[in-house]
C-alpha cells in the first residue's frame, strides 16, 4: 500500500507543438511546412491527406498557418452569409 511507484512524468519541453489537430479527419496529423523560396506555407494532414496553401510571411509560425488552415476550413462549410469584416 505505501509503496511508492517512482514513475517518471516527462513533460516534453518544446518549444511548441508540431502536429496539429485536422479538423477534417478528427486525427493528430497536421504539419506545417514552410516553403521560404517561395514565401509559402503548406499545411498538410498526414491522416487524411488534406492540404492547403497559405502566404506566409517570415514571422508567421505553424500555429499562426493552422490558425487560418482551420478558419479556412469551417469558413469554407458554412455557406457564408456574413462577409470578412
Ligand atoms: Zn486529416
Amino acid at each position: 500500500m505505501g509503496r511508492r511507484r517512482r514513475k517518471a512524468i516527462r513533460i516534453p519541453r518544446k518549444r511548441l507543438p508540431k502536429v496539429f489537430l485536422c479538423p477534417r479527419c478528427g486525427k493528430e496529423a497536421v504539419r506545417v511546412e514552410f516553403a521560404k523560396d517561395e514565401g509559402n506555407a503548406i499545411v498538410r494532414c498526414g491522416s487524411c491527406g488534406f492540404s492547403e496553401k497559405f502566404p506566409a510571411k517570415p514571422s508567421y509560425k505553424d500555429i499562426d498557418i493552422y490558425c487560418k488552415f482551420t478558419d479556412k476550413y469551417y469558413g469554407e462549410r458554412k455557406v457564408s452569409n456574413t462577409a470578412t469584416l
